[in-house]
């Protein structure tokens, strides 16, 4: 079962991701709990190059070097421990470089979407949670974490704007894949939610 969590940065999915690995290894299941960038070495690599270059990066590079992380991710960890008949629980994926190099940036969304299918010979998840965020909301809680912003989240309220709305065209195209969540619950209350549709999911 391949699961892939996505939102603004701010939305909650890490911790989400964590409460759903513990409660499904709990129930038994082993679970890869991974992310994109950085769910590898030299993903780890590619993502201090996306988020902390000095200067910019040329969309269609930035573009490359998030398929580069993924293809290798795909490849190297997470078909791997599919294959193996495990759980993979994935903080972003394909859908957020659509949002983010596609809506976000100034490439064609179509293209970028054909660029991760490529890298990843068109893996998709079964299941993709959307943890829904008004983005002023999302500015706030990075602001109260008081971390500092890397080089995608200092970009400017519109980004944020047109990355939500993707997202949310996305999701209701094929809503059989997305479940979309409202961050604002609290973080049991979307735990809940997750935990529901997996279970489903499981006994499918
Ligand atoms: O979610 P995480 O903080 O790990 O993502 C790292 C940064 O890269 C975030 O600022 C996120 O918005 C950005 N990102 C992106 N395109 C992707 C994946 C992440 O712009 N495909
Ligand atoms: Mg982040």
């Amino acid at each position: 079962l391949y699961i892939t969590i996505e939102g603004l940065d701010g939305s909650g999915k890490t911790t989400q991701l964590e409460k759903l690995a513990e409660w499904l290894r709990d129930a038994g299941h082993t679970v890869v709990a991974t992310r994109e960038p950085g769910g590898t070495e030299l993903g780890q690599l590619v993502r201090d190059i996306v988020l902390h270059h000095r200067g910019d990066i040329a969309p269609r590079a930035e573009a490359l070097l998030f398929a580069a992380d993924r293809a290798h991710h795909i490849a190297t960890k997470v078909r791997p421990a599919l294959e193996r008949g495990e759980v993979v629980i994935q903080d972003r994926y394909i859908d957020s470089s659509v949002a983010f190099q596609g809506a976000g940036r100034v490439l064609d969304p179509a293209e970028v979407r054909r660029l991760s299918e490529w890298a990843t010979e068109g893996l998709y998840p079964t299941l993709t949670v959307l943890l829904d965020l008004d983005p002023a909301l999302a500015r706030e809680r990075i602001d109260a974490a008081q971390k500092v912003f890397d080089r995608i989240e200092a970009e400017a309220a519109e980004f944020s704007r047109r990355i939500r709305a993707a997202y949310l065209e996305f999701a209701a195209a094929q809503p059989e894949r997305w479940l979309v969540l409202d961050a604002t619950l609290s973080a049991d209350e979307l735990a809940a939610a997750i935990r529901s549709r997996v279970a489903a999911l499981l006994t499918t």
